[in-house]
């Protein structure tokens, strides 16, 4: 297939990441965003590479928590009831998802996006030559209780059988190689496939600014509306004016996706899962990698920002406005696990994102149904970082007519 012009929307992990290999294989790539590179969800992210996380979000054993967790306004997944009849859908297909063979097939999804993940980000990142970003140190876990670890035996078979080992280690083991955790965890156990990224913005930044220099185009604006003509997308309508013609086109507009797949006559159910971090400046510790506690669904990362304390989830749709009290709620967690952290102070920032959910955690990645110059990446729900690269490459290989050795069928936009 000859080179051509592709444009892309949304400058977050998944379309930046998109337009840069597609510049590599040959095309000319223009990217337009209303607000700079990174500013989306991509900015804040808990800046996690978890390659080896296999295991689907949903699942029978997380299900049976569900109910419990939302009830509580502050607890790890939480919804303003308000907002349940909208999400109902989204919630019934999640539920579904849990059914033991789909679990299967939404295993062996992840497992194939996350089997080259460091590998491309290393492509993007040695190109433009800030390979540092990455840290290749594994995320350490942490237990209460042996009962706790036990408890999570499903998963690491799991795990093990996709070739991720997840090695236990003693107290002794765990004070040894961070010095500044609590000394009274039951055990701790590496997960196997967890790098981190310095700060999650900074590579989407990055990446942009070679995407530049070697003559792509990045354009500040929202685009509010997509001319068609018959089933080809014809061109695009900018908010402070003008038209776009368009060759082909790229949707990786994260949660807001749908207001395009929808346009386009492909349905999609996708909600936007919001999470929060709490980024501690001078967190008054010191940390080698970054950490999980069995206690709650947050990874705490030390960035070149301080120590960011990132998760959780909350459905109320796009526009609602933060609760920043589900930040803070990070905190206490932390404490438990770094006695010397500091306390939350007027240096401390605080920030919300939308991560774009499926109900079965997967993205979709592949060409339009209706509309025949029009491709989707997006959806990658808690996971985006870790499968941006891989994404972009995934996508390059399509919309430059190489056989890929991915199976793609998983990612399909038809499957809702
Ligand atoms: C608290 C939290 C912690 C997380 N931790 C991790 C982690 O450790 N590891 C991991 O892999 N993932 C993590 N994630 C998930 C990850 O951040 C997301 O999956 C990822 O950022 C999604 O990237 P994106 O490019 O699809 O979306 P975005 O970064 O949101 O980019 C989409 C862009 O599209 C633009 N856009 C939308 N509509 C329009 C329009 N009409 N016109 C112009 N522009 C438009 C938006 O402005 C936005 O910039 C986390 C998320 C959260 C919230």
């Amino acid at each position: 297939m000859p080179p051509s012009h592709i444009t892309i929307i949304g400058a977050g992990i998944i379309g930046i990441s998109t337009a840069a290999f597609l510049q590599r294989a040959g095309h000319k790539v223009t990217v337009i965003d209303r607000v700079a590179p990174g500013e989306g969800c991509s900015f804040g992210n808990a800046g996690g590479v978890a390659f080896a996380e296999v295991v689907p979000t949903i699942r029978p054993r997380v299900l049976l928590k569900i109910p419990g967790w939302l009830l509580d306004p502050l607890g790890p997944l939480t919804i303003r009831w308000s907002y349940l009849p909208k999400a109902l859908p989204w919630f019934l297909a999640a539920g579904r998802n849990a059914l033991p063979h789909r679990v299967r097939r939404i295993t062996a999804g992840r497992a194939a996006l996350g089997l080259r993940a460091v590998s491309d980000f290393d492509t993007l990142l040695h190109a433009a030559g800030a390979t540092d970003l990455l840290v290749k140190k594994d995320s350490l876990r942490l237990y209460d209780t042996e009962a706790q670890y036990r408890a999570e035996e499903p998963e690491r078979i799991v795990k093990r059988e996709h070739g991720y080992d997840m090695t236990r280690l003693s107290p002794g083991e765990i004070a040894e190689i961070e010095p500044d955790l609590a000394r009274d965890f039951a055990c701790g156990a590496f997960h196997g496939g967890w790098y981190y990224v310095r700060n999650p913005r900074t590579v989407v930044t990055t990446i942009a600014e070679h995407l530049v220099r070697n003559g792509g185009e990045i354009l500040q604006d929202e685009v509010v509306q997509v001319t068609q003509d018959g089933t080809r997308a014809t061109a695009l309508t900018l908010k402070a004016g003008g038209e776009r013609k368009l060759d082909r086109l790229v949707i990786c507009a994260g949660a807001y996706s749908n207001f395009f797949a929808r346009q386009f006559g492909d349905k999609v159910l996708l909600e936007a899962e919001r999470g929060y971090h709490l980024v501690i400046p001078d967190p008054g510790i010191t940390l080698g990698r970054s950490l999980t506690y069995v206690a709650s669904p947050m990874a705490m990362t030390p960035m070149d920002v301080g120590l960011r304390l990132a998760g959780t989830d909350e459905f109320a749709g796009l526009d609602a406005a933060p609760n920043w009290k589900r930040a803070d709620v990070l905190w206490p967690f932390a404490k438990r696990c770094l006695p010397k952290l500091r306390a939350i102070d007027e240096n401390a920032s605080r920030w919300m994102g939308r991560r774009p959910g499926t109900p079965d955690g997967l993205p979709v990645i592949g060409p339009s149904r209706k509309v025949s110059n029009v491709w989707y990446g997006f959806g990658h729900s808690h996971m985006g970082l870790t499968w941006g690269p891989t994404t972009g490459r995934l996508l390059s290989e399509m919309l430059s007519g190489a056989k890929s050795n991915t199976d793609l069928s998983t990612f399909r936009v038809d499957r809702f």
